[in-house]
């Protein structure tokens, strides 16, 4: 292995294969390394038995040529090797005061037609909302593939992109109240909040605003496979291209010299040197990784900002198929509600109290758009539930055992409400908890979507930034600028690249 690369990345989750893909592509010499045997971060699968399970995706907005989100996977270079399932179905509610609501695929019309018919007394608000969201949307996506140079960019926002700036400070919440105090609406409108990790109260309305309306307009998917497909996509362009992907090898060490990134110390293959260091690894590792050379400014703006939730997530293998229970073919996530108010809700969650039918979760019925994931006659299904990290880390093996089966029960007898006779078709059972997630990916605390995305954490001046106090080295991944999910950090990669390489 050569002893000096262009760019040494630190973390090989979606953020790190992206930006090294489209580094190497551009001729760079690129060294990617990650410390478990798998690339993918979160973007992977596990096997139990004849079932595939994809870890995280349970849906992934905008992937049709044409869409803004859709650029990027064209920039990476694995347009021709993923492919992308639609959901059928985007995603359906189950209210308890309206019956279910469904949402189909490409189909904002059709969803604001949904929303009148059952708040006619809200028809201009309905409307006039989903028209502000649209241009929001397309704002973002404008800054975000605009050809400007980054600063160009920052300079024209207030003419070209204002949406991004008026909605800087605004709460998904604050947002919604502009145009309507219906209660009901605004908890329907927000139905998805669990995937964004706060509740409509606290969760900007800049992070929540962009993929609503792609999911709506575009579509949700799912990749053929799993997400292990997109993530050994990421690292055949990577290889074609003459980079070097490095797994099970854990990053021990960040080398600082005269306040400068220049190279890793790396497990089993010692001192390597870079240009430049990208850490996809999240910023708290990365602190203890530069260990004493780490600036005060660092570790103070750590230890003020507040990591996102973590989560609960069952994977089932079923010995039957899933239009059993009543499922449609075309079905892909449910979304049940809670009895309890939302901020009610996020409290039970935050203490992992989620037995009871206070909370609401997620059922996630994998192998419906993806039948390589289970063999014929057979199905996947997920059951997903926002949990916070506390309780999770402090506790011996015997209690978090314990713990972990008996909140499994627990969703399972919730779940055996909605898919009556469930428990008897159960042939595979795995639970992903807060320790899980911390322990395959290093994420602080379990969290599964980076800083938590307030308003304080959110946007284009308030994330943490992709540059370090340290020269030379950069954060990439869903704890920078614009923040989790899929595409949230497949787009700071192309943010990160255009803006300093
Ligand atoms: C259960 C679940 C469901 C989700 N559902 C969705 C969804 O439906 N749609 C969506 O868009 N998003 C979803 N997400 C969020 C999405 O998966 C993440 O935001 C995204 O994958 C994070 O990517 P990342 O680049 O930030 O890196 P991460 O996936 O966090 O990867 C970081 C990498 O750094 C490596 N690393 C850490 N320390 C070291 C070290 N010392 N040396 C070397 N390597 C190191 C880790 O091993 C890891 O591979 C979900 C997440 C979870 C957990």
């Amino acid at each position: 292995m050569a002893n000096d690369y262009d760019v040494i990345i630190v973390g090989a989750g979606l953020g790190g294969l992206t930006t090294a893909s489209l580094l190497t592509q551009r001729g760079q010499n690129v060294l990617i390394v990650d410390k478990h045997k798998l690339p993918g971060g979160y973007a992977t699968n596990f096997q139990r038995g004849d079932f595939t399970f994809d870890a995280s995706l349970h849906s992934f907005d905008g992937m049709i040529p044409g869409a803004y989100s859709y650029k990027v996977i064209e920039a990476a270079g694995i347009a021709d090797k993923v492919e992308f399932i639609p959901h059928e179905r985007l995603y359906t509610i189950k209210t308890l005061n309206h019956g279910e609501i469904v949402v189909n695929y490409q189909d904002l019309d059709g969803y604001i037609l949904t929303l009148i018919q059952l708040f006619p007394e809200e028809k201009k608000a309905i409307r006039k909302l989903f028209a502000e969201m649209v241009k929001m949307y397309k704002d973002v996506g404008g800054f975000v593939f605009s050809r400007l140079p980054f600063l160009a960019r920052l300079a024209a926002t207030p003419v070209l992109y204002h949406k991004i700036l008026r909605y800087e400070r605004s709460t998904v919440k604050d947002f919604f109240l502009q145009y309507t105090h219906n209660e009901e609406l605004i908890k329907i409108l927000s139905a998805q909040w669990t995937y964004y990790g706060l509740p409509p109260e606290r969760l900007a309305f800049g992070y929540f605003g962009y993929p609503t309306i792609d999911y709506l307009m575009n579509g949700g998917f799912c990749v053929k496979g799993g997400s292990q497909i997109l993530s050994d996509a990421l690292v055949s362009v990577i290889e074609k291209h003459g980079g070097t992907v490095k797994l099970s090898a854990p990053v021990r060490k960040i080398i600082v010299d005269k306040g400068r990134a220049i190279g890793v110390t790396i497990k089993g293959l010692g001192d390597i040197y870079g240009k430049k260091i990208i850490a996809n690894a999240n910023p708290y590792i990365i602190s203890d990784l530069i260990g004493d050379s780490c600036p005060i400014k660092l570790n103070k703006n750590l230890s003020k900002s507040r990591p996102s939730n973590s989560g609960f997530q069952i994977y089932l293998g079923l010995d039957c198929e899933l239009d059993q229970f009543g499922v449609a073919k075309e079905d892909s996530n449910k979304f049940i509600e809670g009895t309890g108010s939302l901020k009610e809700q996020f409290r039970l969650m935050m203490q992992s109290k989620v037995e009871s039918n206070k909370t609401g979760y997620c059922l996630t019925y994998f192998s419906n758009a993806d039948q390589t994931l289970a063999p014929a006659g057979k199905s996947t299904l997920g059951l997903f539930s926002l949990v916070g990290s506390k309780g999770w880390f402090d506790i011996t093996k015997t209690e978090y055992r314990e713990k972990k089966k008996n909140l499994t029960a627990a969703l399972l007898e919730k779940a055996e409400l909605e898919l009556p006779g469930l428990g008897k078709h159960i042939e595979i059972c795995e639970t992903a908890t807060p320790r899980t997630m911390r322990n395959f990916t290093g994420n602080y605390q379990g969290s599964i979507y980076g800083f938590e995305q307030s308003v304080h954490q959110n946007g284009l001046f308030n994330r943490f930034p992709q540059k370090y106090p340290i020269k030379d080295l950069y954060q990439v991944g869903s704890w920078t600028f614009p923040g989790g999910g899929y595409i949230g950090t497949m787009l700071s990669a192309q943010l990160l690249v255009g803006r300093y390489f």
